[in-house]
């Protein structure tokens, strides 16, 4: 009778759909865990579990949070006139890592990328309008990706904002034409948001 081996096919292909991982290393992470003791592997299927139970957008800014606000929103010595809208939660982490930013975050959920079907009411613009009509916020940092989709975004941002009297500012070019600001050091995005200028 041959074994049956679907759950090693199964968590292979789960590996395989993970980024920068091919089927050779997929293969060599599941042989991996298969030599390893048993709970190892049960602890990283219940930090997988929990990751998908726990995590949640934050309900003021959709940055990852494990209760209604993240961490961010729900620290009072963060400046909430101050918004810097980005657009995935990854970037929120790249930008603390620069450590110099004190205001607080909106995540977009993404670009304009109407070519791989991603409109505007794909995006959280509504609710960043929402933010700023509820008062209290005096600049919002568009801090979007320097690519034709982020250069894009930042326009359409800029304009549901402008009716609102709001500042409207973007992030210096100090980074690369086509980078990411994930993968940016914390020197060139400080200098980033330093050199911000005014959207008019
Ligand atoms: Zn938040």
């Amino acid at each position: 009778m041959l074994p049956n081996v679907s759950a090693i096919d199964d968590l292979v292909t789960e590996f395989a759909r993970l980024p920068g991982i091919g089927r050779k290393t997929a293969l060599r992470l599941t042989y991996h865990l298969l030599k390893q003791p048993a709970d190892r592997s049960q602890r990283l299927a219940r930090a997988l579990v929990d990751l998908t139970e726990r995590v949640r957008p934050c309900a003021r800014c959709y940055n990852l949070a494990e209760g209604s606000l993240c961490p961010i929103c729900a620290d009072p010595r963060r400046d909430s006139a101050v918004i810097c809208a980005v657009e995935e939660a990854a970037d929120i982490a790249a930008i603390e890592r620069a450590g110099e930013f004190r205001g607080t975050y909106h995540v977009l959920g993404g670009r304009l990328a109407p070519l791989d079907g991603v409109a505007a009411e794909d995006l959280t613009v509504d609710a960043l309008a929402s933010r700023v009509q509820g008062g209290g916020v005096s600049e919002v940092i568009v801090a979007t990706n320097p690519s034709v989709e982020g250069e894009a975004t930042a326009l359409y941002v800029q304009q549901q904002l402008r009716p609102l009297g709001v500042r409207v500012t973007r992030i210096a070019r100090g980074l690369p034409m086509g980078g990411d600001l994930e993968y940016a050091d914390g020197g060139t995005i400080a200098q980033a948001l330093a050199a911000r200028r005014d959207m008019t």
